[in-house]
């Protein structure tokens, strides 16, 4: 028999409207276009996934998540200066723009420019959603097994999608 509450294993599909501390709904996901994850893969923020957890399909829950559950704390030692000639010349240089940026491991990281002057550009490494309280407004839609595939890879497949 399938299980009916969410627990580590499951394929699960989640409709959700997330708000910050302001209100502003910064994402949602629609019954059309749901997120999709495997439950106890880290797919998603560890607040989310602890409260989901035992939930039914048709439930719905708000949940408050803090930063250290979520983004983590803003760091401010997490911003640091480039020279301009560190970036390619065609690159526009302006405060808001998204970049990633690779170490010398070839590690990979988001980065949003904060500040850019004559000859330095000030990098923040922090996620954008670093020292958010984050509010969901969270619906089960869907639970299923996950299969065996899916369990390997500690990601949920969409139909006809495979060979990664
Ligand atoms: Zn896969």
């Amino acid at each position: 028999m399938a299980p009916n509450k969410i627990q580590d294993g499951l394929v699960v599909s989640v409709q959700y409207t997330l708000k910050l501390d302001d209100g502003e709904i910064i994402d949602e996901s629609t019954a059309d276009d749901p997120l999709l994850y495997l439950h106890g893969a880290d797919n998603i923020i560890p607040g989310l996934e602890r409260a989901l957890t035992g939930m039914a399909v048709n439930e719905t829950k708000h949940v408050t998540v803090a930063p250290a559950d979520a983004y983590g704390e803003y760091d401010e030692d997490a911003l640091e200066s480039f020279p301009l000639g560190f970036f390619p010349e065609d690159l526009e240089l302006e405060p808001g723009l998204m970049l990633d940026m690779s170490d010398e491991n070839g590690n990979l990281f988001e980065a949003t420019i904060v500040d850019v002057n004559e000859d330095e550009v000030l990098v923040d490494f922090n996620h954008p959603l670093a020292g958010e309280t984050l509010h969901f407004d969270i619906k089960v839609l869907a639970l299923r097994e996950a299969t065996p595939e899916e369990l390997a890879h500690g990601h949920p497949h969409l139909p006809g999608m495979h060979g990664h």
